[in-house]
């Protein structure tokens, strides 16, 4: 299986029709389909590492100001507390909880509504320990290589530039449209991903100004190193979606496979 960063952007993604549903269409079309799937999401950030491990994963809707349709929104995929075991017995001794609280949040609903609409294959998704810095996460997620090798999709969904605070919502509608500093950081992260040089972006906070206007907190970019400490030595790496939105964020997605 292929190790996939994907941008997830903004929840209404889930509904709208755009460039970037048609992209994550598109690249579920070229894998082979997944036994099941283990989402790391931006968007469920803990104290210590969780796996959800529920027969059925309720959906989240972890937005507020949304239309009404979006709420109504269900992906009614099954859970696998068979691969949250196994993903928690990979990872010793680093303690990961089995839990019974959280469900699918929009980073991997919003998109895996895209990506296998049918909701058939089941999804275990994994927290982001904020405790942790970067090469925790880089390392932990290295130990996870070969679930690959069983069938198991592992998506990171989060957003390599992602600056809310300066986000230009009157020009959310202007394609490919970013700052000058994110073209930048864009340049920067895209080099260092295409070259498979991953140290610098693990250490991302010592790159540049642009790098860290790009990514004020770590929870969007992080996903993005599970991805990437994913990699096996014969995997070729592709971009897809990479276009900038509304000035500070990026939809850069990444497949290596
Ligand atoms: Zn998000």
């Amino acid at each position: 299986m292929p190790s996939l960063f994907i941008g997830h952007g903004s929840p209404m993604n889930a509904i709208e029709e755009n460039q970037f549903v048609e992209g994550f269409r598109k690249i579920a079309l070229e894998i082979e389909k997944p036994k099941a799937i283990l989402c790391i999401s931006a968007h469920w950030y803990t104290k210590g590492t969780k796996v959800t491990a529920v027969e059925m994963p309720k959906t989240i809707h972890d937005f507020s100001g949304f239309p009404e349709e979006l709420y109504q929104v269900n992906y009614p995929a099954k859970g696998s507390p068979e691969l949250a075991s196994a993903t928690r017995s990979m990872l010793e001794p680093i303690p990961v909880a089995l839990d019974d609280t959280w469900g699918l949040d929009h980073g991997a609903w919003s998109i895996l509504k895209h990506l296998y609409p049918d909701a058939t294959i089941p999804v275990v998704e994994m927290s982001i320990d904020y405790t942790k810095p970067a090469p925790y996460h880089f390392e932990l997620a290295q130990k996870l290589k070969s679930l690959r090798h069983r069938g198991v999709l592992i998506i990171g969904s989060g957003n390599m530039i992602h600056n809310l605070g300066l986000v230009d919502w009157k020009n959310f509608e202007k394609d490919n449209y970013g700052y000058d500093w994110a073209l930048e950081a864009r340049e920067t992260l895209n080099d260092y991903i295409l070259n498979t040089n991953y140290a610098p972006l693990v250490d991302f906070k010592k790159l540049s100004q642009a790098v860290n206007l790009a990514i004020p907190t770590p929870d969007h970019y992080l996903p993005l190193l599970y991805t990437l400490g994913l990699r096996e030595k014969e995997d070729n790496t592709t971009l897809f979606n990479d276009k900038l939105l509304a000035g500070s964020i990026s939809m850069t997605s990444v497949k290596l496979a």
